[in-house]
């Protein structure tokens, strides 16, 4: 399960930076993750619950922000938002293919929240 190997991941990325601040407990972690990244949000959550017992995080809060896929159109010299979870970008205004994508295949632990 693609879920529950990044979340043990990113509990480990976590762990290791609130240890190397002195911290006691994660209260909340603050994840972003791409359109594109090939993650489902209750997959997510679900894998968190289990993984998080008996780690440093065990009562923190996950937050997540989900990023838009976002792709650049060279011909109308804009950026566009992808309307599907594959990757496929095309321009909605001039329906070129684009493979410039400029967002959304984040996977990265944003920002951490520990208790001394
Ligand atoms: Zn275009």
């Amino acid at each position: 399960m693609h879920e529950f190997s990044l979340v043990m991941s990113m509990l480990d990325l976590a762990e290791k930076a609130a240890r190397a601040d002195g911290a006691r407990r994660i209260s909340a972690i603050h994840l972003e993750i791409g359109a594109l990244a090939g993650v489902v949000p209750e997959a997510l959550e679900f894998a968190f619950e289990g993984a998080r017992v008996g780690t440093m995080a065990e009562n923190a809060r996950l937050e997540v922000t989900y990023l838009p896929a976002i792709a650049y159109c060279a011909t109308c010299q804009s950026e566009f938002e992808l309307d599907n979870r594959f990757g496929i970008a095309v321009c909605p205004s001039c329906d070129t293919p684009s493979a410039d994508l400029r967002q959304g295949r984040e996977l990265q632990l944003a920002h951490l929240e520990v208790e001394e």
